[in-house]
């Protein structure tokens, strides 16, 4: 027997349908790439998609083709995403921060059949247009006017939508068919590809919704400052539509200044990024006594918030923060830090310790942790383990997944951390598993280390990696960058980590850098930081 209940496949496109009939005139604002302030709204910005679908019809895509994007968050992007995967084919956002070499071998991979870019990746597409074995057209995302410095070969964007009526119907697919695909940052080996279909796509979009993520409705402001091609701007695009919510974008610009004022001008209600965003943004507040305006909300993803970090938007700005965790593999919301019913009688400090932790699983996601024999460890807020999960927009195999099944039997996918779950399941990540410190056969959490050190006044920014040790295996080296004008020493760092941290934890060595390097998505890259610091490995105590 079957419920008597209507199929309604979950499509993309049905996202934007709903956005221009019931919220037509929100606006879509875009600090373009260009340079102006660009004003749309979801109606346009629906027929413009449909142009786009029908564009890459009269090319001859088929459903499930491959489709790439190498763009900022502008409304042409938005576009783009939406017409591609109205069109039944697969939007692939390629990160433009990744090497070179990694660009080329991901649009070859996905063979990729059509490329749109931003003007700002002209120099760039020029350049490896040779090496795109798949590709058959590239389009330059800008109008004839800014075209002047285009290749002969390169089309216009705004030329081909003018070529196009808006009367394209949208293709009927079936919910479980491919509308996505994005490459992990590739921190770990050759970048991997999770094809995201309608379905996962669209069941995610309610998840991020919900209070407990973005807390979207049709009155919101919201800004992604994460990338479109960072795990699919953590799918604000997609739960802005659903909420009719009005977004603003920031096109290529990521300093303080621009994005701190498009906050203020446009009254964003919440907005989303890395931490690394967060530090300039808090610093450029402190330096020009400036405020978030009307920001009401604050996501923080993709590595850990510190705790001092929390604090200073909560305490100082009076802006909410919800620490997010999730992965590509995840499209990419797993869990947040919200507060529970218990955990919001507690004392002040002791929310803030709650809400440093990575928080509570989404509902639509199971979590477990375990030990190194596949054995479910106690929901203890102690023993720490691989953390494991599954769910409906969870990766099953990866894309062209010559590797294989990645699933363990009871089809749980391994997200590479190591965490700790207590007995509400709140989640704490103690390492990613490539990075654990083991020091005389016990675990130190690199990341409670960082967070510990970045509370220190003067340190900006903290990172902890592994140096062989005779004795003990591995002892952490403490690698900080210093705030501007602040000449902190590495005893003032120790005496304020002592008391905070247990005292085997305690570094051997403190240094002192002026950069820490970067992955493409703003986690520390402790690969290169490794690389940097082997020498004084060897000669460490
Ligand atoms: P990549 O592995 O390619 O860098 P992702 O951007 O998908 O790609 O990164 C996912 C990883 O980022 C997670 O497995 C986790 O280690 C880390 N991460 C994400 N959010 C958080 C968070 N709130 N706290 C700590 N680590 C996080």
């Amino acid at each position: 027997m079957t419920g008597s209940m209507q199929n309604w496949p979950l499509l993309v496109w049905k996202l934007i349908d709903h956005a221009a009939a019931t919220a037509p005139r929100q606006e879509i604002v875009t600090q373009s790439v260009e340079g102006n302030l660009h004003r749309t709204n979801w109606s346009e910005v629906r027929m413009r998609a449909k142009k786009v679908a029908q564009a890459l019809d009269r090319f001859g895509i088929q459903r499930g083709d491959r489709v790439g994007t190498l763009a900022w968050n502008t409304y042409r992007h938005v576009e783009c995403w939406y017409g591609i995967s109205g069109a039944g084919a697969v939007a692939h956002t390629i990160n433009p921060r990744l090497f070179e070499d990694q660009i080329v071998y991901i649009i070859n991979h996905a063979q990729d059949r059509i490329l749109f870019f931003d003007l700002t990746f002209m120099d760039l597409v020029t350049r490896i247009a040779p090496r795109l074995t798949g590709v058959e057209r590239f389009i330059v995302m800008t109008d004839r006017a800014h075209m002047i410095t285009a290749p002969a070969e390169f089309e216009c964007y705004e030329d081909l939508l003018a070529e196009q009526d808006d009367t394209f119907p949208w293709v009927e697919l079936e919910e479980t068919e491919p509308a996505g695909l994005c490459y992990t940052s590739g921190t770990t080996g050759n970048p991997k590809g999770v094809l995201y279909s309608h379905r996962s796509n669209v069941l995610h979009s309610f998840a991020a919704t919900q209070a407990a993520v973005f807390g979207l409705s049709a009155r919101s402001v919201v800004m992604p400052i994460v990338p479109m091609f960072h795990a699919n701007a953590w799918a604000i695009p997609y739960a802005a539509a659903l909420a009719g919510a009005k977004l603003v974008l920031g096109g290529p610009h990521h300093d303080a200044v621009t994005l701190q004022r498009l906050i203020v001008e446009e009254q964003v209600s919440i907005t989303a990024a890395v931490p690394t965003v967060w530090l300039a943004m808090l610093q450029h507040l402190t330096e020009t006594r400036t405020d978030l305006g009307a920001l009401q909300r604050v996501i923080i993803g993709g590595a850990a918030a510190p705790q001092s970090m929390i604090k200073a938007f909560e305490d100082d700005f009076g802006v909410e923060v919800m620490h997010a965790w999730g992965l590509t593999e995840l499209s990419p919301l797993g869990a947040t830090a919200t507060l529970s019913a218990e955990a919001a009688k507690l004392p002040r400090q002791q929310q803030l310790d709650v809400k440093s932790r990575q928080g509570r699983p989404l509902f639509g996601i199971e979590m477990k942790v375990v030990d190194e024999n596949g054995r479910e460890l106690p929901r203890d807020g102690h023993s720490a383990g691989i953390l494991k999960v599954r769910g409906p927009w969870v990766v099953a195999q990866y894309f062209g997944g010559g590797e294989g099944t990645i699933l363990d039997e009871g089809g749980w996918f391994d997200t590479g951390d190591i965490a700790t779950l207590d007995s509400e399941s709140c989640m704490q990540i103690t390492d990613r598993s490539k990075d654990v410190i083991k020091s005389g056969g016990e675990w130190i959490s690199s990341v409670e280390l960082e967070n510990a050190a970045v509370a220190c006044p003067g340190i900006a920014e903290a990172a902890v990696i592994g140096i062989p040790h005779p004795r003990w295996g591995e002892r952490p080296l403490l690698v900080l960058v210093r705030k501007p004008d602040s000449t902190v020493a590495a005893a003032e760092v120790r005496e304020h980590l002592a008391g905070q941290i247990a005292k085997w934890w305690m570094p051997d060595d403190i240094a002192f850098v002026s950069d820490i390097p970067h992955t493409a998505t703003g986690k520390i890259l402790k690969t290169e930081l490794r690389k940097q610091f082997s020498d004084y490995c060897s000669v460490a105590r």
